[in-house]
């Protein structure tokens, strides 16, 4: 055993942890977990644990569905919202192993993130990463299922009393500080009900895994509560959808931030100016995966601060890409202002990352900021600027998808096949539901 291995024994012993969730993700992005009793942690470590993969969704057929977990002992952390005196449970996040290769599984995203890390080492980097989750707390109805009646009337940065979620808020932070979270702020969102938790930059893979946790701890604690915690991009219409801005960052070997110069106008080296001018380019492909569901769409439309132009710009919110204030080099980066927290983190992450880098191999140019709030162009003023539109619905971003190599790619071939099946599926079902606005518009008037 490794030491860090050898410190989450220790560790179990010492916490009286009697559970062990081993968890992983599929390819939707869903945490799935298998438990096992907590002296089965050895043997985890040493040989990995078995599981039946076909019943995951994107994974693999029947027939070839052995697939072995092999706990990350980094990421060990006793669940803050079981009762801890009795027996506690404590979580690792998994690498998915084939057990007929021995080698990691292809359809793992986990998998997908490393080698675009590994991408970016061969060239000199590593990566950080943060994400800005937003999320409405709704109330629950007598049977405890969501409803969208929010649970307060707050608004953007409110206090008490309007925003009645203060003390849900106070403990889900407590909860992800149990969990090794270093939260760095919360606010009432600008949407009633809603709300958004920002923690600490971390490398790129300690994020993703972080999302994972943060959207289990947040749903977790809110069921406590009787709230239900929503990441649906835009359960309410006309109102701010939920987004999940991307914050990123290349540092050297050296622990220098590759982002930052000094004598550059935006404080930003040619390398983040590439990287942004790559993930400009990849933009309408990166969609289909940082905005993964029908609903995504929805939120994407000119007016709720969500982006809908393929822009970047120092300050206005209207644009797809943001280079927030720096107030120290280290925190020089570009802010991506599409994904949403349905997506997969590792995989949105994963082609942010070939994208920028894609950027910076080419040598690609990066456009002139767009100061103006791109919301109140017209088409000719936007085809003056040169700013075309990220794909307007699901199956516009799949297509997207399929003709840009670099992105594809990015997920493998594996996880691109099925991740395109599983959505085309899914847009298709959509099309043929008849809705309620459908019903409440032609019912009565034809
Ligand atoms: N809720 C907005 C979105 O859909 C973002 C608001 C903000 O700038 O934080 O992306
Ligand atoms: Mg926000
Ligand atoms: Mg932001």
């Amino acid at each position: 055993l490794t030491t860090a291995e050898q410190d989450v024994l220790e560790q179990i012993e010492s916490k009286g942890v009697d559970f062990l969730r081993l968890q992983f993700t599929d390819i939707l992005g869903t945490v799935k977990n298998v438990s096992v009793p907590a002296r089965q942690a050895e043997k985890a470590f040493t040989e990995g644990i078995y599981f039946d993969g076909s019943s995951i969704e994107g994974f693999v057929r029947i027939q070839e569905s052995d697939m072995r977990l092999k706990p990350d002992p980094e990421t060990f952390a006793v669940l803050p919202w079981r009762d801890k005196e009795d027996s506690a449970a404590a979580r690792m996040i998994c690498d998915v192993i084939d057990t007929s290769t021995g080698e990691p599984f292809e359809g793992d995203p986990r998998y997908v993130l490393k080698q675009a890390l590994d991408r970016a080492n061969e060239m000199g980097y590593t990566v950080n990463a943060a994400p800005e989750p937003e999320f409405f707390l709704f109330e629950e109805d007598e049977d405890g299922h969501a409803t969208t009646e929010t649970n307060d009337h707050g608004g953007y940065f409110d206090l008490a009393p309007k925003d009645l979620a203060q003390d849900v808020r106070r403990d889900i932070i407590y909860g992800l500080e149990d969990m090794g979270f270093e939260v760095e702020a919360s606010h009432h969102e600008v949407a009633q009900g809603q709300h958004e938790i920002n923690f600490e930059y971390d490398d790129a893979l300690t994020t993703a895994d972080n999302v994972g946790t943060f959207r289990t701890v947040v749903r977790a604690i809110a069921a406590q509560h009787g709230y239900h915690a929503t990441f649906m991009p835009k359960p309410i219409p006309k109102v701010n959808g939920s987004g999940m801005h991307t914050h990123i960052s290349l540092f050297t070997e050296d622990g220098e931030n590759a982002f930052h110069d000094e004598d550059d106008e935006f404080n930003l080296s040619d390398e983040a100016h590439a990287f942004t001018a790559g993930l400009l380019e990849h933009a309408p492909a990166i969609t289909a995966v940082a905005n993964p569901t029908v609903n995504s769409y929805k939120r994407l439309v000119p007016g709720y601060e969500a982006p809908v132009y393929v822009a970047w710009s120092d300050r206005n919110r209207s644009s797809l890409i943001r280079k927030p204030a720096a107030r120290v080099p280290a925190a020089s980066r570009v802010e991506l202002r599409s994904p949403d927290p349905s997506c997969n983190p590792y995989l949105a992450i994963a082609t942010m990352i070939h994208a920028g880098l894609d950027g910076i191999e080419n040598d690609l140019d990066c456009p002139d900021p767009v100061r103006e709030n791109i919301y109140d162009f017209d088409e000719q003023k936007r085809e003056e600027y040169g700013i075309e539109t990220l794909p307007s619905n699901l199956s516009a971003a799949v297509d997207a998808l399929e003709e840009d190599e670099v992105v594809y790619d990015a997920l493998g071939e594996h996880i691109a096949e099925k991740f395109v099946e599983a959505k085309r599926q899914e847009f298709e079902e959509y099309l043929i539901d008849v809705s309620d606005w459908e019903l409440e518009r032609y019912l009565e008037k034809y």
